[in-house]
């Protein structure tokens, strides 16, 4: 019965946050499209709502191979397997992007103020960056792995 109210009062939250945050995804969502067509539910909810997988869900979490990490909706290159590394946070996690990658906005969501980073050729949303990550950039890109396609290089 708690259980159910639970579930219950979460769905509300989640009812009332979408309802507050629809006019800024209407104006953000304008500059994105569509580019692959087999997108799944949960990837456009990520891509074009900035809904987050739960984590440890990606099975990119332990890709461990050499290559390229690509933008699911329009296969453009945005990380190297030399940036990868094991944020132990539950998503794949790297230290920067490749050169112009990527556009950030902040984002105020949930009433935290955090860095938003989204493909600079398609504007989809890709996950957050933060400012505690290891190595010299100190950078950490928290990526939803199903935005991400690993393409391995021989
Ligand atoms: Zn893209």
């Amino acid at each position: 019965m708690q259980k159910l109210r639970r579930k219950f009062f979460r769905l509300i939250g989640f009812s009332c946050l979408s309802v507050f945050l629809l006019p800024f995804n209407l104006i953000h969502s304008a500059t994105k499209k569509i580019i692959n067509q087999n997108l799944t539910k949960e990837q456009k909810e990520i891509m074009f709502n900035e809904a987050t997988e739960k984590p440890n869900s990606s099975y990119l979490n332990h890709e461990n191979r050499k290559g390229f990490f690509h933008c699911a909706n329009c296969g453009v290159k945005l990380f190297s397997s030399n940036a990868k590394f094991d944020s132990g946070t539950g998503w794949p996690s790297f230290t920067e992007s490749l050169p112009g990658a990527f556009k950030t906005k902040i984002d105020y969501s949930f009433g935290i103020k955090r860095t938003e980073y989204h493909c600079a050729n398609c504007g989809v949303h890709h996950g957050h960056v933060f400012d505690d990550g290891p190595g010299s950039t100190g950078k950490r890109f928290c990526n939803n792995g199903l935005c991400l396609i690993f393409k391995p290089e021989y």
